[in-house]
């Protein structure tokens, strides 16, 4: 069989594709059951070519298929995939690395160890920092709290991957009000329940005076407190400083939530949003948002090496291993992609002022997003635009917000979604990709216009 007539039609889709971005509509023009009545659902008994594959594949989807990667699409908080990226996976998927073990695939090992010192180094974080390469925020918040939670109660004398929980000190976890919902559903992952709130302010920071307050109510349990970079309805960073001293202060493990906000700290003119979360202990972050390479990447950092690897190592020994560790040690899984190529060739790409670049362009798109919204007649921009976040209403009435978000996406010219946000309908605008433009944001503010005048 021909290796590379299927690589050739989908290199032609891609393009045409990517090409597609600057003129379609942003929303998909069929809905899932729509593009469910397209797809054959009978599989036959026989083979397809490759390249017949490919083009069938390509031709059923493509009015299923959202705009995702172009420069309008403003909803979620949702990464582009810069140009470099985007070729390299291609490259990661060739090349079918399984990038567990060192003497098994050494390039992807010695790029991943090239790209761990270089994000730890960027982002202003400890140096030496273990990066596991996860699938996403999700799994990095899974796999730092992983580590939190062992170190814990190790120190309180309970040896986890020995005893498991039942019969353990048990641990305590605080967190903001406004945390994101994948930490809770990270800690349930690990067996530690529902977290305890603390009281959060109007950009739902955490406070910082209410924090050490329920540290001083503490039972003397094992604590984790977890701390926030980047509100999804704010973009609000929560106060570092103060809360990483409190929560050291009561001995407890901090891990910082920064899926998208982390990446503040790459840039001269956002990092003071940053100050003090380098003195926490886990940090997670996205590489498929503000760094744009695509899904499924994400950055699990931990300052201590060895923590990480005692939570997520495999102890078999049927496995090779050698002094440096293995890649698999630092993430859940055994198997998987070369994740650290495509950040490599971003980070290659941009060097480091084009990645503060990167950061700061979000933030000029959300700020100018802001000014336009506020000058709708009856809209209000309800969030201090700190970052590439922006929370807008359209009036009190809930409903004309919501008619806002409907016409938009009727209209197909953005993306931008709703929610709620302080018991109010909310329409929230998230800058993420490399490609935006000043044009993009003007043609989006322009059918916010026409959306809200109706
Ligand atoms: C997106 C996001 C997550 C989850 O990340 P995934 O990559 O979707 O798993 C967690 N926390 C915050 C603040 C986020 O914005």
């Amino acid at each position: 069989m021909d290796r590379t007539s299927g690589l050739d039609r989908a290199h032609r889709h891609a393009v045409g594709w990517l090409a597609s971005l600057a003129k379609r509509q942003v929303p998909p023009r069929l809905t899932t059951e729509e593009m469910l009545a397209r797809l054959d659902p009978h599989l036959q008994d026989g083979p397809t070519d490759p390249a017949a594959v490919v083009d069938e594949l390509a031709a059923a989807c493509e009015p299923g298929l959202t705009a995702m990667p172009g420069g309008r699409f403003f909803g979620f908080v949702i990464g582009g995939s810069h140009p470099a990226a985007l070729a390299v996976d291609w490259l990661v998927s060739a090349w079918d690395q399984n990038a567990g073990l060192r003497m098994l695939t050494p390039a992807h090992s010695a790029v991943e160890d090239v790209a761990e010192a270089w994000v730890v180094d960027l982002l202003g974080l400890p140096t030496g920092s273990a990066v596991g390469f996860v699938t996403g925020g999700t799994m990095a918040n899974f796999t730092c709290l992983a580590a939190g939670r062992d170190e814990v109660l190790r120190r309180a004398g309970w040896d986890v991957a020995e005893r498991g929980l039942v019969g353990s000190p048990g641990v305590r976890v605080l967190v903001g009000a406004e945390r994101h919902d994948t930490i809770d559903l990270s800690l349930r992952y690990l067996g530690l329940g529902a977290p305890e709130p603390v009281a959060a302010d109007d950009q739902g920071r955490v406070e910082a005076a209410a924090l050490a307050a329920a540290l001083d109510a503490g039972d003397g349990r094992p604590t984790i407190v977890c701390l926030q970079a980047g509100n999804v309805h704010s973009g609000a960073f929560d106060p570092f400083d103060e809360a990483v001293t409190a929560a050291h202060d009561a001995g407890a493990w901090v891990h910082v939530d920064g899926a998208f906000g982390l990446f503040a700290g790459a840039s001269p003119r956002h990092r003071h949003l940053m100050a003090g979360a380098e003195r926490a202990d886990s940090w997670a972050t996205d590489a498929h948002k503000t760094l744009n390479v695509p899904y499924d990447c994400g950055l699990a950092i931990v300052r201590d090496r060895a923590a990480l690897r005692a939570a997520m190592g495999m102890h078999g020994d049927y496995l090779i291993h050698d002094a440096a560790g293995e890649p698999f040690d630092k993430v859940p899984e055994i198997s998987r992609r070369g994740r650290a190529f495509p950040v490599w060739a971003v980070l290659r790409a941009l060097g480091r002022d084009g990645v503060a670049d990167l950061v700061d362009g979000f933030c000029d798109h959300a700020a100018a997003f802001a000014e336009g919204i506020a000058a709708i007649d009856g809209a209000e921009v309800l969030n201090d635009v700190v970052f590439t976040q922006v929370c807008a209403s359209f009036g009190d009435d809930d409903h004309r917000t919501r008619a806002v978000v409907e016409a938009m996406l009727a209209e197909g010219t953005a993306w931008t979604t709703g929610s709620r946000w302080h018991d109010r309908a909310v329409l929230r605008v998230s800058v993420s990709n490399w490609s935006t433009t000043v044009d993009d944001v003007a043609h989006s503010l322009a059918a916010l216009r026409r959306a809200a005048g109706r």
